[in-house]
């Protein structure tokens, strides 16, 4: 460590959902679509001309930025596209936040934020979720810089209305609100309507999720134009070329794939539904999630008995072994066949 700085020495890292090797597991453990990307986009990227790869690819994306203007009914100057929405969180901060600066989020939310708090420097603000894991709304009036929603919420699936977000908005005009909206196609309702009626609301999504496209990375934000302008300033002063050509022609390609998209979060949401009861009938309770994953404890085991007994039997799933949810287990939708495998496991090998 002697050539570290404090920050190498001191941080630590994002744990991201185990992928391990040794067998093939049943993968519910980091929110992954289990249906392929759409297929024009696929398409688009098998027949990409060689002669692409040799040179640099747009640093301004362009051909992304515009088919997410026109699905979004935004102008193009209101969107940024980043390495992953994760990428663009981690801009977020360094474009709008100063060391010691006050960000305010719950105590049970996706958490990479704490790690970006200590990384950027910031002072994390926790609000604790109510007892029922949903958002204390007035806890975030309070002095800060800047709100971070996740909606729905991470790891509960818990959503907004969009009247609770702009309520929170118009409550805390002096401060940016970052509403991270990575599942939000699976039931929620999307702040981007707000964007031309607040100066300081940031919308970020990502393709990671509803579009099929983890590996590519891709993640954006929606706000106002001086928003998007900071954004691309830190941007080009770290890495101009954050996304290759192939995320950037395929990604337009699947953004504007909006059938594709409708048909396969559908399929999402209604194995969703139809878990849920499966997994009520077994003894488990969970939120009330609009996300494409469960959040569900059972009502005699502990979750960490059956998170690994699942694991014993080729199924991953995520636990938590934090403070409140450590007891729950995150169940992400996969396919029907899958989703019933795991059901069956859990009947005749964990409940029995
Ligand atoms: C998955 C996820 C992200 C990150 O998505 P990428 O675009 O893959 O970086 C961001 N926020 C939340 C809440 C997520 O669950």
């Amino acid at each position: 460590m002697k050539f570290w700085s404090n920050k190498a020495k001191s941080i630590e890292p994002y744990t991201y959902g185990e992928q391990p090797k040794d067998k093939k597991y049943i993968k519910l453990n980091t929110n992954e679509n289990p249906y392929p990307p759409s297929p024009k986009a696929v398409k688009i990227i098998r027949e990409l001309d060689e002669n692409i790869y040799k040179l640099y690819s747009d640093p301004t994306c362009s051909e992304i930025k515009e088919a997410i203007s026109k699905v979004y009914n935004v102008d193009k100057e209101q969107v940024f596209v980043g390495n992953g929405s994760d990428e663009v969180i981690a801009f977020s901060y360094q474009a709008f936040f100063d060391k010691g600066d006050k960000i305010i989020y719950p105590d049970i939310t996706y958490s990479f934020y704490p790690v970006y708090s200590k990384m950027y420097d910031t002072t994390e603000i926790i609000n604790p979720l109510n007892e029922d894991f949903t958002m204390n709304l007035k806890g975030f009036n309070q002095e800060g810089k800047g709100i971070i929603l996740t909606n729905p919420n991470a790891p509960t699936g818990i959503a907004l209305t969009l009247e609770e977000i702009e309520s929170v908005i118009q409550n805390n005009l002096d401060k940016l609100i970052i509403v991270d909206e990575a599942y939000v196609d699976f039931g929620a309702e999307s702040a981007v309507k707000l964007i031309n009626k607040y100066n300081n609301l940031l919308v970020i999504q990502t393709f990671s999720k509803s579009r099929s496209f983890a590996s590519l990375r891709i993640g954006f934000a929606i706000g106002n134009k001086d928003l998007i302008k900071a954004l691309h300033i830190i941007k080009d002063s770290y890495n101009p070329y954050t996304l290759d050509t192939i995320g950037i022609k395929a990604g337009a390609t699947a953004m504007l794939d909006v059938e594709y998209f409708d048909k396969t979060r559908k399929a999402i949401m209604s194995t969703r539904d139809r878990i849920k009861k499966e997994l009520e009938k077994l003894g488990f309770e969970g939120t009330n999630s609009k996300s494409n994953f469960l959040f569900m404890k059972h009502n005699s085991l502990d979750g960490e008995y059956i998170f690994k007994k699942l694991k014993e039997n080729g199924v991953l799933v995520r636990y938590f072994n934090k403070p409140r949810i450590n007891n729950y287990l995150r169940i992400s939708i996969g396919t029907d066949e899958e989703m019933n495998e795991m059901i069956k496991i859990l009947k005749e090998k964990i409940l029995k």
